[in-house]
C-alpha cells in the first residue's frame, strides 16, 4: 500500500469528507422510523439534579450550569433524512478513529460524524502496557507496581477497574493497531526508552512512525504545530492511515457534520444522533447497536472550564487560554441532556505543559532565588508547583555543557522534534536567545537583575547546588545524583511563562465498559463515551510518569468499545 506524505494524508482526509457528504443521499432511509423528539426530558432534569454536587458549588442550579440545560428537542418535521448503521461515532479525534477502526474491523457498519473538515490529531505518544516494541526491548512493565502507583497519584479517586482495564488490555490494543497500520508503512516504536531513570519511570510510551515520515531531527513545519513548537506530531500519520483504512472498508465518514442532540427512547435506550451538516440541515443517524461519544474535552467552553477545571484560569501565573481544538463539551452536554452525569469526582486535572522551548533545565529557582523542587519532578508536576510559588515565578538556569550532559538524562533529548545531538541542541538554545525567549549571561548578577531575583540568594543557591554536585548528593531535594551537573558561567536562563493547558482530564461518569452512567450508576443502554469525553480516570494531576496515557487510554477503550459493540467482549 502506498505511503502518503503527512500533508497528502491530511488532504486525503478533507477529500474523504467531501466524498462522505456525497454519499449521504445514497445512505438515507426514506423516512425516520422514530420520533425525533423522543428524548426523555425527565432524564435531563434528573441529570441537573443529580450532578448539582459537582465542583465547588453544591448549591448550583441549572442556571449556574448552562451546559446542563437541555434545549428544545429538534422537531421531527425538521429532520431532512435518516441514516442507519450499527454504530454511530461522534468525533474523529484519536478515540473516535480508534473506535471506528475496531468496530468496522469487527464486522459492524459504522458512521462517523466529525464537525470539522478533517480529523483532530495531537501529539502521538501512547502509554501502553507490554506491547511488542516494549517486550522486544526487554522493557516489560510490572502492571501491579505501575497501576498502584497510578492509583496513588490519583489518590484512588478514579475508577480502578477502568485503570486496570487499560493496564490489562492496552498492549493487546497497541499490537492490534500496529497490524492494521503496518500495510500503510507505519510501525510502533518505544519512545524515551533511555529516559526511565528520571521522570518517565515507566517505559510504556510508544509512537507510530514510518515511511517517509520517519522522524528526523528537523522541526517539522506541519500545520498542526500549534503554539508550542510541538513540531513532531506522529498522531497525524496514524489517524490518517486509519481514516484511509476505515474508508476503504466502507465506513461512512461525514465531515462537517455536528451532532446536536441524542435520541433516547422511552425504554431508556439511546438510539440515534441528530446532526447538522455544513448547510445546517438535520439528519438523524440511527445506531442499531450504539452511539459512541468521542467528542473530546470541554476546555473551550468557558463556563465548564471555570467550573470543572478552575486552575486553568485561576492561578498566580495567568489565564491559560485553551489553545487547541480540544472540544467545547458538546458531546458531554448532549449526554447530560439524556440522563448522563459528570464524574462524581469534581477534581478535573488539566494537562499542562510548556512545550519544547521550556524544557526543564539544570537548576530551577523561584522569586526568592531558591530551589523549591527536584528538577526531575516532571513537566506537569512543575506546572502545579509553579502555581505554588509567589507570583508563579520559576526561573531555570543551565549552561552550554548541559547540552552534552543531557543525552543520558534529558527530558526530550530523544525526541526528534527537539534535537538529536548536543550541537543541535546548543544551536537551538542560541536561537532562542536571539528570539529573547532565553537569555545568556556571564554572571548570576545579570540573571538576577533580568528576572528580578535577589542576587545574593541566587548565588548561594548555585553555590549550594554545586556543592551537592561535588558530593554526589542533593541534600535539599534529593535529585537523582546522575543528573547533578555543576552550574558555572556563562549561563543560559529563562523565566517560565504560563504552561499551556492542553486538555481537561475529566468528563462523563462511565464504567470500565465505557457505558455512560446515570446518577444511580445505571448504564444508559446504547450510549458510550471514550477519550476525553469520558471521566473517572484522572485526579489531582495528569502524570507524565506515564507519558502518553491519554492517547493510550483512547486507543485501549476505542479498541474495546468496538469489540463490545460487535459482541466480542
Ligand atoms: C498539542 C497537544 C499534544 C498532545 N500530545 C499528547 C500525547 O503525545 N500523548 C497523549 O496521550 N496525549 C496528548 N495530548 C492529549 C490528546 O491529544 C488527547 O488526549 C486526545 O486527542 C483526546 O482524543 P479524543 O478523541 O478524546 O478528543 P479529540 O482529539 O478532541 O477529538 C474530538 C473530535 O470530536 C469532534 N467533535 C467535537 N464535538 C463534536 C460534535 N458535536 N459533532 C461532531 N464532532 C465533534 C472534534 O472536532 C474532534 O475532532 C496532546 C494534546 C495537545 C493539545
Amino acid at each position: 500500500m502506498a505511503v502518503l506524505s503527512r500533508r497528502s494524508f491530511v488532504t486525503g482526509g478533507v477529500a474523504a469528507g467531501a466524498l462522505g457528504l456525497l454519499g449521504l443521499a445514497g445512505c438515507a432511509s426514506p423516512a425516520p422510523t422514530k420520533a425525533a423528539d423522543s428524548q426523555d426530558a425527565g432524564k435531563a432534569d434528573e441529570s441537573n439534579a443529580a450532578s448539582s454536587g459537582q465542583g465547588s458549588s453544591a448549591q448550583a442550579t441549572a442556571s449556574d450550569k448552562p451546559w446542563e440545560v437541555a434545549p428544545e428537542p429538534i422537531a421531527e418535521a425538521d429532520i431532512a433524512q435518516t441514516v442507519e448503521s450499527d454504530v454511530v461515532i461522534v468525533g474523529l479525534g484519536a478515540s473516535g478513529t480508534y473506535a471506528a477502526t475496531s468496530a468496522i474491523e469487527n464486522g459492524l457498519s459504522v458512521t462517523v460524524l466529525e464537525r470539522n473538515e478533517t480529523f483532530n490529531a495531537n501529539g502521538g505518544s501512547h502509554f501502553v502496557f507490554n506491547s511488542k516494541p516494549q517486550l522486544e526491548l526487554d522493557k516489560a512493565i510490572d502492571p501491579v507496581v505501575a497501576v498502584k502507583d497510578f492509583l496513588n497519584i490519583s489518590s484512588y479517586r478514579v475508577d480502578g477497574s477502568a485503570v486496570w482495564t487499560w493496564a490489562n488490555r492496552s498492549g493487546e490494543a497497541a499490537d492490534w493497531f500496529a497490524d492494521v497500520v503496518e500495510p500503510y508503512g507505519l510501525h510502533p516504536v518505544l519512545q524515551h526508552s533511555d529516559n526511565v531513570v528520571i521522570e518517565r519511570i515507566y517505559p510504556g510510551t510508544i509512537i507510530f512512525i514510518g515511511g517517509e515520515n520517519e522522524p528526523t531531527s528537523a522541526i517539522d513545519q506541519d500545520p498542526y504545530n500549534g503554539d508550542l513548537g510541538l513540531g513532531f506530531v506522529p498522531e497525524i500519520d496514524l489517524l490518517a492511515a486509519l481514516l484511509q483504512h476505515i474508508q476503504s472498508k466502507g465506513a461512512d465518514v461525514r465531515f462537517k457534520h455536528t451532532s446536536q442532540q441524542l435520541v433516547r427512547e422511552s425504554d431508556g435506550r439511546v438510539s440515534a444522533v441528530i446532526a447538522t451538516d455544513g448547510d445546517g440541515a438535520y439528519t438523524k443517524f440511527v445506531a442499531k447497536k450504539g452511539v459512541v461519544i468521542a467528542t473530546g474535552s470541554y476546555s473551550q467552553d468557558a463556563a465548564m472550564l471555570d467550573y470543572f477545571c478552575p486552575i486553568v484560569s485561576h492561578n498566580p501565573v495567568g489565564d491559560q487560554v485553551a489553545q487547541f481544538n480540544m472540544g467545547d463539551g458538546s458531546g458531554i452536554k448532549q449526554s447530560l441532556w439524556v440522563g448522563g452525569v459528570m464524574q462524581h469526582n469534581g477534581d478535573h486535572p488539566p494537562m499542562m505543559f510548556w512545550g519544547s522551548t521550556n524544557c526543564i533545565k539544570n537548576v530551577m529557582v523561584n522569586s526568592e532565588g531558591v530551589r523549591f523542587i527536584d528538577e526531575n519532578a516532571g513537566q506537569s508536576n512543575f506546572a502545579a508547583a509553579q502555581f505554588n510559588q509567589t507570583g508563579g515565578t520559576m526561573v531555570a538556569l543551565w549552561n552550554a555543557e548541559y547540552a552534552s550532559q543531557l543525552p543520558a538524562i534529558s527530558y526530550r533529548a530523544d525526541d526528534p522534534s527537539w534535537a538529536a545531538t548536543p550541537e543541535e541542541l546548543l544551536a537551538k538554545w542560541e536561537g532562542l536567545v536571539e528570539q529573547g525567549i532565553f537569555m545568556k549571561a556571564d554572571s548570576l548578577d545579570e540573571i538576577a537583575s533580568a528576572y528580578d531575583l535577589p542576587a545574593d540568594a541566587l548565588k548561594k543557591t548555585v553555590e549550594d547546588y554545586n556543592g551537592y554536585c561535588a558530593a554526589g548528593e542533593d541534600l535539599e531535594f534529593h535529585k537523582d545524583p546522575a543528573t547533578l551537573h555543576e552550574l558555572t558561567g556563562p549561563f543560559f536562563a529563562t523565566k517560565y511563562d504560563v504552561p499551556a493547558s492542553l486538555a481537561c482530564m475529566g468528563g462523563l461518569h462511565v464504567n470500565a465498559r465505557s457505558q455512560v452512567l446515570t446518577a444511580d450508576d445505571e448504564p444508559i443502554e446504547g450510549l458510550y463515551a471514550i477519550g476525553l469525553a469520558a471521566g473517572d480516570f484522572y485526579a489531582n494531576q495528569y502524570s507524565t510518569r506515564f507519558a502518553g496515557n491519554s492517547l493510550g487510554r483512547c486507543m485501549t477503550f476505542g479498541y474495546l468499545v468496538g469489540r463490545q459493540l460487535a459482541g466480542l467482549e
